[in-house]
């Protein structure tokens, strides 16, 4: 994407002199060869009002803008990589997955641009559009009973038990392969390395699965020797706050929050590796992480789902406790699309008990 908008800017310059030929070969340099390779290389989008308000550089990395809409294609492509160069995945082969969101989605499509077929098990609790978009993105669905992870009916391993029966067939097991981590040791860390010219001195963000916290953590740690602060942001009723705060322990909470695809109950392999790297921890509630639905919208133009705009609440937050003149990075996941139905729901809101937490200037963004 980069590529393509240096181009244009040379092109642009070099109109003048360049023969339509020349200019036709260096634009053929900014291809991506096949949808995997437009994965990736996303904008670092400095978030202005934020940035003013606490003068600081917060700056916000735009995975909604990933072919498959989200941070996850960056794990999907990884797995499915780990899985070809392990000798598990031959040519027509099978992926299976245990999932209910955006790695369904972005395996969905890593599967059908390489050839492979896609087999996902979810929760029945699950919206049927998610069910239809998948199916028409080409997975098989199978809905099944919402168990927890200790019964072995729970989604996840029924995806196991499904690939194990299959031949050349992977269970990708998002939460536990490292490869899924190393996707972000690999691209998302260097990136914005290279894109703050190593002057990021924070970086921030939820975790579902950990491998984007830890991957990046990881990479920027290693990167500035230990100089870049790393912060893990929990919505309420995950419990890795409490691990962070209680030196280790992993006190159940009770609690819930309106935030998808994030929030955990264990250290998953992909975080095990880096906890300790983490510095520091904190809870945001579901009332500063909606307002921060609607500023993002009003004030930044960004349209963004609430994993994100909690990780820009915990960005904001982060520049404080630093002061001025720092640059804070954070992780815009998604956009707000999946969840519109929701978040801009008078009813909803209401149900919520989140109607208050819109201030009564960005009410007008409550349409539906
Ligand atoms: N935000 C959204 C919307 C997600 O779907 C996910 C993944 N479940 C995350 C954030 C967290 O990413 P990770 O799995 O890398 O921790």
């Amino acid at each position: 994407r980069h590529g393509i908008r240096t181009f244009a800017t040379s092109a642009l310059r070099m109109a003048d002199a360049a023969s339509p030929h020349l200019i036709a070969v260096s634009k053929a340099q900014g291809v991506a060869r096949g949808l995997t390779e437009a994965i990736g290389n996303t904008p670092l989008i400095r978030l202005n009002k934020i940035s003013d308000e606490t003068g600081c550089e917060v700056l916000g990395k735009a995975e909604f803008m990933n072919p498959g809409g989200s941070v996850k294609d960056r794990a999907a492509l990884f797995v499915v990589k780990d899985a070809e160069e392990r000798g598990l995945l031959q040519a027509g082969g099978t992926v299976v997955e245990g999932t209910a969101g955006n790695t369904g989605i972005g395996l969905a499509h890593v599967c059908r641009s390489r050839g492979y077929k896609l087999v996902i098990y979810m929760p029945d609790t699950q919206s049927q559009g998610k069910i239809d978009l998948l199916r028409l993105l080409g997975a098989e669905v199978y809905p099944v009973p919402a168990v927890a992870f200790d019964n072995p009916q729970n989604y996840n391993h029924q995806a196991k038990r499904h690939a194990e029966r299959l031949d050349n067939a992977v269970w990708t097991n998002q939460f536990d392969n490292i490869a899924n981590r190393r996707a972000h040791i690999e691209t998302t860390g260097p990136e914005i390395w290279h894109q703050t010219a190593g002057t990021v001195d924070a970086f921030t963000c939820a975790t579902g699965t950990g491998g984007t916290l830890a991957g990046v953590t990881r990479y920027l740690k290693t990167v500035s020797d230990g100089r870049v602060k790393c912060f893990l942001a929990d919505p309420p009723g995950s419990v890795l706050h409490s691990y962070f705060s209680s030196g280790g322990k992993l006190i159940d909470r009770s609690g819930s929050s309106i935030t998808e695809g994030i929030g955990q109950g264990r250290i998953t392999d992909n975080l095990k590796q880096d906890v300790d790297l983490i510095d520091g921890s904190m809870t945001i509630s579901d009332e500063k992480t909606i307002e921060m639905v609607y500023r993002c919208l009003d004030e930044e133009g960004l349209y963004l789902g609430a994993s994100s705009t909690l990780n820009v609440v915990a960005a904001k937050e982060v520049a404080e406790k630093l002061g001025k003149g720092h640059t804070v990075v954070t992780v815009l996941c998604d956009g707000a699309y999946r969840y519109a139905d929701r978040l801009f729901s008078r009813k909803w809101l209401e149900q919520k008990k989140l109607l208050s937490a819109i201030p009564k200037r960005l009410e007008k963004y409550i349409v539906l």
